[in-house]
């Protein structure tokens, strides 16, 4: 039961500060806090995906790549364009590492606006720290796995982060449905995405790049924007006064910009 409970926290606070934190805040800024509230989001993040924590600049440039280049070749992870899901995760991870250890300059118009923390990156990127939480996720089975076979599970907790990405990155533009034709090949694959809180509602995303609320149809539910409005109400974060607003059927079919609207911060 421990190791159950275990698991499904580790996923869930994990797959939860991707999309939150890395994703919806330091790729697309689609909403603002205080630098107080930043670094509390930054620290829960790490301590949440702690072995494979992704640093909010690598995921943010790879990201806005992504959103760029959907599905051409240029994209850094396109399921159309790598022949499996393992070896998109390792092209993916070594595009990821290049903007991460500031190896590699981005295009400039992928730069700018993401958040930084040097101490946490850096405890982030290296190996001792990597380690140490591998070390502490081993401990806690070896203290409290009642069957042998729960040990298998251990390998997903340490590199959850990327299991995350490339689940999302690989169904998301293969399987499941589409809203909206976007010119690629982006998909919603479940209607209640609870796997992933939200993220698997590639193809209204990829539509509203902006919304912070990933679903667009009545049955649609995108989990992390339902703690997103409890945030916004609390006065954590900050919609703004215009938020873009995901709706279908399309109202912006002939004029996209039509779609920023308007609206109060929370629907
Ligand atoms: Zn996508
Ligand atoms: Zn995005």
């Amino acid at each position: 039961m421990a190791i159950a409970i275990f698991f499904v926290a580790h996923w869930t606070t994990s797959v939860f500060f991707q999309t939150f934190f890395l994703h919806r805040y330091a790729a697309h800024r689609m909403f603002s806090m205080s630098k107080r509230w930043e670094r509390i989001f930054y620290a829960l993040t790490y301590i949440c995906q702690g072995s494979s924590f992704l640093v909010p600049r690598g995921y943010a440039i790879l990201h806005r790549m992504h959103h760029a280049y959907s599905d051409t070749p240029k994209d850094p992870h396109s399921p159309h364009h790598q022949p499996n899901f393992f070896k998109m995760m390792w092209v993916t991870k070594n595009i990821y590492h290049g903007f991460a250890h500031n190896e590699v300059d981005p295009e400039p118009r992928f730069d700018g606006g993401i958040p930084a923390w040097p101490t946490i990156d850096k405890m982030g990127r290296s190996w001792i720290g990597r380690f140490s939480w591998v070390i502490a996720y081993s401990a806690f089975y070896l203290v409290f796995a009642t069957h042998w076979w729960q040990f298998l599970l251990l390998p997903i907790h340490y590199v959850m982060g990327p299991i995350h990405g490339a689940i999302v990155n690989w169904g998301g533009h293969k399987y499941g449905y589409s809203n909206f034709d976007n010119g690629d090949k982006s998909k919603n694959t479940l209607v209640f995405d609870f796997v992933t809180l939200g993220e698997l509602f590639q193809n209204n995303h990829h539509k509203f790049g902006m919304s912070p609320n990933f679903a667009a149809r009545w049955f649609e539910l995108d989990p992390t924007y339902q703690v997103m409005k409890v945030l916004a109400f609390v006065g954590i974060i900050d919609f703004g006064k215009k938020v873009q607003l995901a709706r279908y059927p399309a109202a912006t079919a002939t004029a996209g910009a039509a779609a920023v609207v308007e609206a109060p911060a929370a629907e």
